[in-house]
């Protein structure tokens, strides 16, 4: 770290901001945390314990922030906030809590981003690597931040899940294991509406890689593939895809999953991956990949892909009743989650969509319904959009508010044999707290009409 550093302000105090305050008082700086909203009271009592200075639920107090010498930024805060604005016009510097704490270790980072499956994939690279005895953890969206592991609990490997919005204030940072899952759209408020500005922020992840590094992509993925274009790329490309070209590291022959990097060849059977849907057996190939590359024996990563467990609100199998069976993939916030749902849907579907629209195009999903849906129930506040898709399209349609009667609507509508797929393509903010809390109720309503 640069030594003119003294006074660190750390912006926003979730996970990553308490965990970044508490590495940079660890390491003797002299740290303020401000947040304008309240501090949950885990947050506040870790702040307490550790005798760090902060003031929450009031507007950042400017002559304190703006005193900076280093400003760490929770991602959850635009880059265009007013207090952002006035310390990149003084000078201060911005980065993330990720960046901040990747200057404090020398552990190995294997980095996952994309637009949809990175939990996913992030967990069951975790898992695979746990399984082989690898002193590995999970950070970034998941589990505790890597700021605080750093400082109170090190290990030697870790899994990062890194969204768009933590990557945009990463500039030293190197991964030496970088994984793009895929691009599409979905944040792009955040964006200008731009989807190139996007795709940049996800490319960001391969910034300062070297020939060591290596760099695991979906070659299939056209946005993915146009961004890794314009970008050069400097580690090692190991992209992966169903079909084989000269450069796969991963791809699908007959029903075998293959798997090819200088440390190893090998295969298995698709049918023995635990998680199920082309979605899964991407996510599937890029943590085969990453784990192969770092010498992970393929007998492990076989037994580990075979007995995952899928995470939970992510077509999370909730219960069978009278012959139907319910599924929670309640994580669905946008198209193209819902689209890889419907894809892996094998029985006859109840669906239900709603929620907060981002501004989604349902067209994307039709012709999927078309092959496996026969009613759609509209659960939110506000359904015309997905009514009127669904009447132009002349699937019978339900329009409710509450989940009970969505609910009694699917039971209404399910026959023995059907599926029932709670997949919403919309944010959860208009009838639930968050996609967390929309996926327990909807396991416990379901789970209440067990006799
Ligand atoms: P993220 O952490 O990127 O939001 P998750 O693993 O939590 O991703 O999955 C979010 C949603 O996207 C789930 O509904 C899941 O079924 C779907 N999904 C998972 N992996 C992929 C993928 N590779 N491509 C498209 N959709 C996916």
């Amino acid at each position: 770290m640069d030594k003119n550093i003294h006074n660190i302000v750390v912006l926003g105090g979730g996970e990553s901001g308490t965990g970044a305050a508490i590495l940079a008082k660890d390491k003797g700086y002299s740290v303020l945390l401000s947040d304008c909203g309240q501090l949950a009271p885990k947050y506040r009592d870790m702040l307490i314990e550790n005798s760090i200075s902060f003031e929450h639920g009031m507007p950042h107090t400017e002559k304190d922030v703006l005193a900076a010498d280093l400003i760490i930024k929770s991602p959850g805060i635009p880059l265009t906030a007013p207090i952002i604005l006035k310390a990149k016009e003084k000078g201060i510097p911005i980065i993330s809590e990720i960046e901040f704490a990747g200057r404090f270790t020398d552990a190995k980072m294997v980095c996952i981003t994309g637009s949809n499956g990175k939990t996913t994939t992030t967990t069951l690279l975790h898992h695979i690597l746990r399984h082989a005895g690898m002193d590995a953890s999970m950070a970034g969206n998941v589990g505790d931040s890597l700021a605080l592991q750093v400082s109170r609990d090190p290990h030697e490997i870790y899994v990062v899940e890194l969204s768009s919005f933590q990557l945009d204030n990463m500039y030293d940072f190197r991964a030496d294991v970088a994984i793009l899952l895929n691009i599409t759209p979905d944040h792009l408020d955040r964006y200008e509406h731009r989807m190139d500005l996007y795709a940049d922020s996800k490319l960001r992840i391969t910034r300062n890689q070297t020939a060591d590094d290596c760099f695991i992509y979906w070659q299939e993925d056209p946005v993915s593939m146009e961004t890794i274009a314009r970008t050069g790329i400097g580690a090692e490309r190991l992209p992966f895809g169903v079909e084989q070209t000269e450069q796969s590291a991963a791809w699908l022959e007959g029903d075998r999953m293959h798997i090819r990097t200088p440390q190893a060849d090998w295969s298995m059977p698709r049918a023995d991956i635990s998680i199920k849907g082309l979605h899964n057996l991407y996510n599937s190939m890029a943590a085969a990949i990453a784990a192969t590359r770092l010498g992970v024996k393929p007998e492990f990563i076989r037994e580990a892909l075979s007995n995952f467990k899928a995470v939970e609100h992510r077509l999370e199998h909730v219960a069978d009743i009278d012959g139907v069976q319910y599924i929670n993939d309640s994580k669905a916030t946008n198209v193209a989650s819902t689209f890889y749902a419907l894809e892996s849907m094998t029985r006859p579907t109840v669906l239900i969509l709603g929620g907060t629209d981002k501004g989604n195009d349902y067209t994307d999903i039709l012709d999927f319904m078309k092959q496996k849906v026969h009613t759609v129930v509209a659960m939110g506040l506000d359904n015309k959009k997905i009514v009127s898709f669904c009447k132009e399209h002349g699937f019978p349609v339900h329009d409710t508010h509450t989940l009970e009667d969505a609910l009694a609507a699917c039971r209404a509508a399910a026959r023995p044999g059907d599926t029932v797929l709670l997949s919403p393509c919309c944010a959860s903010f208009d009838l639930f707290k968050s996609y967390i809390d929309r996926g327990n109720r909807f396991k416990a309503a379901v789970k209440s009409f067990i006799h």
